[in-house]
């Protein structure tokens, strides 16, 4: 069994965003970028099962420019055994991810894609269900736990209420939340054979994918900043602040 694994290039999480000038965006210059924090989490799982011994191969694809070729280096650092960059200059929104995805899924046949619950970037939250809709497949998402056997996944999914467990018949998608697991480091000499491992790239146009819906984005501004603390002598005038303030 193959495994797909979706990584999408986002700002790193430790980096505190900042707003460009002319709010177009956020400021990626010079600012650390990272895989997104489920897909690697969802690399380390797919990893695990292949160490198993229940998948033979894990592929890490993203559709992005050029640069989106460190993040494939990382994943194939972490263990992958290749890559796939689909290169696009544009921004990609989830319905367009989802059918590009769908295409590698028509090429490669695996019997599980993990994808991240949500880009910690733009945080939609689409992606995976989109991408099992299209491929008319089942699919389990925010997963804390994942067990594989006889062609079918049992999914511990993070759900509002709790837990919920799900049982999927392979192949099937599964999105990844933060209790799954702790991703790997990369050590030093994995990089190197990273270097060696096969990245085939994809022209984005070549792949036929019909744009999705484009969400127009306004624009960005940063929060509004905090007014100062004010510390109180007792609870009875916290209780009287609060109420003043309206929030009691
Ligand atoms: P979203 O629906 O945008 O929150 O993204 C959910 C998941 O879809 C991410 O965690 C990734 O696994 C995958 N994904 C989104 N955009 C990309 C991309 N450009 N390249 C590869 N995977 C992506």
């Amino acid at each position: 069994m193959k495994i797909l694994c979706a990584i999408k290039r986002v700002v790193d999480y430790n980096v505190r965003v900042r707003v460009k000038s002319d709010g177009s965006g956020v400021e990626t210059d010079g600012v650390k970028m990272s895989i997104n924090p489920f897909d690697e989490i969802g690399l380390e799982e797919a990893l695990r099962i292949k160490e198993r011994g229940e998948a033979e191969e894990v592929i890490v694809c993203s559709i992005g420019g050029n640069e989106v070729q460190q993040q494939l280096r990382t994943g194939l650092a972490m263990g992958a055994d290749r890559g796939i960059h689909v290169e696009t200059g544009e921004t990609t929104q989830p319905l367009t991810v989802a059918r590009t995805l769908l295409k590698l899924v028509e090429k490669e046949e695996p019997g599980l894609v993990f994808l991240g619950k949500q880009a910690i970037d733009d945080d939609s939250n689409q992606t995976g269900q989109m991408l099992a809709a299209l491929w008319d497949r089942p699919q389990a998402t925010s997963a804390s736990k994942v067990e594989l056997a006889d062609g079918k996944a049992t999914v511990v999914c993070e759900i509002d209420a709790g837990l919920e467990t799900l049982q999927v018949d392979l192949p099937a998608v599964i999105t990844t939340d933060l209790r799954l697991n702790e991703p790997r480091f990369v050590k030093l000499p994995d990089i190197m054979k990273a270097k060696r491992k096969p990245l085939e790239t994809i022209a984005f146009d070549e792949l036929g994918v019909e744009k999705g819906v484009d969400l127009g984005l306004g624009a960005h501004e940063p929060p509004p900043k905090r007014g100062g603390g004010k510390m109180v002598g007792s609870v009875a005038e916290l209780i009287d602040e609060l109420k003043n303030k309206g929030l009691l």
